[in-house]
């Protein structure tokens, strides 16, 4: 019974980093019949917008990374929590402190003036209670101040801390609200998380969490801290290196596919396999498989995943994504005509582009309207010589049946006969049918577009 959970805190997009994690979480619950829940942190009132918690929705959708449930709003929880506070209150795992701040900064100066740890121990903390003021307190967990507490993680190994680092932290502030370090405990446990697999930037955390498990008496989740993904450099990820939502990646036309493919071996690794279907992703993904260093970065490998993958996209579902794509990135949608010719085009554009607007360039022919225009290197391929081949070529084409063999055969013998190399016909037919110099094979362009647009665009450029 494995249940997962994603729990972003909606103060920015969805970036890469965040997008992994949920990917992680979502892989190991859905190839264990297991749940993956959603939860929005949205305890920092001041940083939280629904603007961000929309943003985070759409990400994950967009990379179909569906939960389980309803989302669940951390803020929403916040008397549950305080109930937690005060049960920990009443078992003598939790303390009133009554200490203030300025209490708390001198005593802090004391302790660095005498070179001792500045880590705050509260007066209150066995204080009897007949002594308690009439004054605002914060809840205090009683932490233990020898020993250890050792986070067995299924990613870092046993990872030990020692309680005298762990401070007595604040669950309930003086206002009665929360504090975020007993808010996730309390989720995770009230949505019965089995496993927690998030940053490394948490492991510390996981130290100070536990101490609520364990006042709780609540079963410890599985623990799983994944390195945060660095720059190719190593360096922290940068925007320039990918830090950027995943909606940037939207915008710049990755394919879902090749994203969550990339994102998938982003830290995690099965032997060899660069290029795996999401089957194949459910049937190997294992926390064993995460690394222990960091993982770099590279839109290179991105661009090359991302081509392989749409190369495997059925023609239905990257229609789809085509469209997406240019919703999102406000171009015009596609008329019906157009819509139906790159359908027909997919066949042969999906294997010769990594991203959707090298699809999109490539699909020209298909797109545009005649007259087409022509950019300076289709208009350099129609020179004078070159549209006098044209010229002559075309009754062969009129009468040529229209399947792939008899276009070839056709060009092949109109070549022999003048003695013309077949690039010499091949580049000015391409400038012709598609303006651009670089496009599909000139038979894939003849077959998607018909014998009548052949001869129409031909004469175009012919006069
Ligand atoms: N809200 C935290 C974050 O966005 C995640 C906390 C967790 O996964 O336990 O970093």
């Amino acid at each position: 019974h494995v249940v997962t959970r994603f729990a972003p805190s909606p103060t920015g997009y969805l970036h890469i980093g965040g997008a992994r994690t949920a990917l992680f979480n979502w892989l190991y619950a859905r190839a264990r019949g297991g749940q993956f829940l959603l939860r929005i942190e949205d305890t920092d009132r001041a940083r939280s917008t629904p603007e961000a918690t929309q943003a985070i929705l759409e990400g994950l959708s967009w990379l179909k990374l569906d939960h389980d449930g309803e989302v669940i709003s951390q803020a929403a929880r916040a008397d549950r929590h305080a109930e937690v506070a005060h049960a920990m209150l009443a078992s003598g795992h939790a303390y009133k402190c009554f200490s203030t701040q300025e209490e708390i900064a001198a005593f802090r100066d004391t302790a660095r003036a005498e070179g001792k740890s500045t880590l705050f121990r509260s007066p209150w903390r066995d204080a009897d209670p007949a002594t308690f003021p009439d004054a605002p307190y914060v809840v205090r967990l009683k932490a233990p101040c020898a020993g250890e507490t050792v986070i067995d993680d299924q990613v870092q190994g046993k990872v030990t801390f020692r309680n005298t680092e762990l401070d007595d932290m604040i669950c309930l502030r003086s206002d009665g609200t929360p504090t975020y370090m007993l808010a996730v405990v309390v989720d995770d446990h009230d949505m019965g998380v089995t496993h927690v697999i998030r940053g490394d930037d948490h492991l510390a955390n996981a130290a100070r969490q536990t101490l609520v498990y364990q006042a709780m008496g609540w079963p410890l989740p599985i623990w799983a801290h994944i390195p945060l993904i660095h720059g190719p450099d190593g360096k922290k990820l940068s925007k320039r290196h990918g830090a950027l939502g995943v909606d940037e990646y939207q915008k710049m036309g990755y394919p879902v596919e090749g994203m969550r493919n990339y994102l998938t071996r982003l830290g995690w690794s099965h032997g060899d396999d660069e290029v795996f279907t999401t089957a194949q992703a459910l049937e190997w993904f294992d926390l064993d498989g995460i690394g222990k260093s960091p993982a770099r970065f590279d839109f290179k490998k991105l661009e090359n995943v991302c081509g392989h993958q749409m190369a495997m996209t059925d023609d239905a579902a990257l229609l789809h994504e085509i469209e997406a794509y240019l919703n999102v990135t406000g171009a015009d949608r596609l008329t019906p005509a157009q819509t139906e010719g790159l359908g027909a085009a997919l066949y042969c554009l999906k294997d010769r582009a990594k991203t959707i607007p090298q699809l999109l360039e490539k699909a020209h022919f298909v797109l545009a309207k005649r007259p087409l225009e022509h950019d300076p290197k289709s208009s350099k391929a129609l020179d004078p010589v070159s549209i006098g081949i044209l010229k002559e070529l075309t009754p062969h084409l009129q009468n040529a049946s229209w399947t792939r063999n008899a276009l070839e055969e056709t060009v092949a013998a109109f070549a022999e006969a003048g003695d013309i190399k077949m690039g010499k016909i091949a580049q000015p037919l391409r400038a012709a049918l598609s303006g651009r110099a670089v496009s599909p094979s000139v038979f894939d362009m003849m077959l998607v577009i018909g014998r009548e647009e052949t001869l129409a665009r031909l004469a175009d450029v012919t006069g």
